[in-house]
């Protein structure tokens, strides 16, 4: 959906954020509808992520995380990939942590592009 449609009257749904999940065989899937989302791996993005840190999520309307998405919902689905602390460079070079708050409500790190932390946050 476009910005300007009913975001301008400020009816957002932010995008829910979930921790993948695995059939028996290993395969990502969405922990809704259990439909596999192995296709969609990449890099995803989350409006209005909520972000623990304060200097972050001043500076963050959309965080770009890596993982996986479902698109079978009215709403979003983001699934990112779980990284082990702030140093997720063991992931890939040139990402870092962040913790974002789940829709479970539990904080974990997530993946993010280092170079979108240090633009926007001094
Ligand atoms: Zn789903």
């Amino acid at each position: 959906m476009s910005r300007t449609g009913l975001e301008r009257f400020g009816v957002v749904s932010p995008a829910i954020v979930r921790e993948p999940t695995r059939d028996s065989e290993g395969i990502p899937v969405c922990p809704e509808c259990c439909h596999p989302v192995v296709k969609s791996k990449g890099s995803q993005r989350v409006e209005k992520p909520d972000l623990v840190h304060v200097a972050l999520a001043a500076a963050f309307d959309e965080l770009i995380t890596f993982g996986w998405r479902c698109e079978r919902h009215p709403y979003e689905i983001v699934l990112p990939m779980r990284v082990g602390g702030e140093d997720a460079s063991a992931f890939v070079d040139g990402w870092t942590g962040v913790q974002i708050r789940f829709s479970d409500e539990h904080v974990r790190h997530v993946a993010t592009p280092e170079r979108e932390v240090s633009e926007r946050v001094e």
